[in-house]
């Protein structure tokens, strides 16, 4: 997230200068999962994630990734459904899993919600690396409470703050392409809900990974970073470095 603190270094990350950033967030696969997907599932998605979505199915079913969508899609602007714990373990939800854990990495990005993949389910997943990590510098890494985390897999998270420290930050989406904006995030979270074996779990998150749970999980109520951002700090990403206007607040914890 920025000129010196304020950016969200996924943005090197990506191949074409204009790609997006915050896996948060946010491709797209298809396999097996597909074919599985219920009727009543089938119904939720919007018609053009469902024609990406199955349209898929009829090539490579093992090699394709399915298609990120992007604001305007319905999908992306409504409340997901929750999971049913027992279906966590079937065929139909590990795979839908799995194919979001590679859209994110081919993306690539740090979080993906599953309807940024069509699907309207209370799905995130999200890990930050090293080697994306050190492409910021230290003063940026540090500024953010930024630090790597090993890949985390979370359905119907229930997500809240546990101080209401907050900080602000440049944040973008993999489904608002090319551009990003400053959003006010709490500094601390707390965020339980089900792993991809089905049992519960609770993570406490601070810094960047707590923005980038608040981001994922905003998803899930048909939130985007847009929906949020502070007016007039909405750019493009090859304008990330230009100043702020002077009646914004600066970037940083609060
Ligand atoms: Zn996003």
């Amino acid at each position: 997230m920025g000129a010196v603190v304020q950016r969200l270094r996924l943005l090197h990350l990506r191949r074409a200068p204009i790609s997006p950033l915050l896996g948060s967030s946010a491709s797209a696969f298809v396999n097996s999962s597909c074919s599985d997907t219920p009727p009543s599932w089938r119904k939720c998605f919007s018609s053009k994630a469902r024609s990406r979505w199955f349209g898929g199915l009829e090539g490579n079913k093992k090699s394709k990734l399915p298609p990120i969508v992007s604001a305007g899609e319905t999908v992306l602007h409504e409340r997901a459904a929750e999971v049913n714990p027992k279906e966590i373990k079937s065929e139909r939800v590990q795979s839908m899993i799995d194919d979001m854990i590679k859209v994110m990495r081919n993306a690539p990005g740090v979080g993906l919600a599953a309807p940024q993949i069509g699907i309207p389910l209370r799905i995130i997943v999200l890990e930050d690396k090293e080697e994306y990590i050190s492409l910021d510098t230290e003063e940026e890494t540090q500024a953010e409470d930024r630090r790597p985390f090993d890949l985390l897999v979370i359905l119907n998270p229930k997500l809240k703050n546990i101080t209401n420290r907050t900080s602000l930050f440049f944040e973008g989406c993999l489904s608002v392409n090319g551009f990003v904006g400053v959003v006010e995030r709490y500094l601390d979270v707390e965020v339980s809900g089900y792993d991809r074996h089905g049992d519960p779990i609770k993570i406490n998150a601070t810094g960047w990974q707590a923005r980038i749970l608040q981001h994922e999980c905003d998803h899930l109520d048909g939130t985007l970073y847009v929906d949020k951002m502070l007016p007039r700090t909405f750019r493009t990403m090859q304008n990330l470095d230009m100043p702020l206007p002077s009646a914004c607040p600066k970037l940083g914890p609060r």
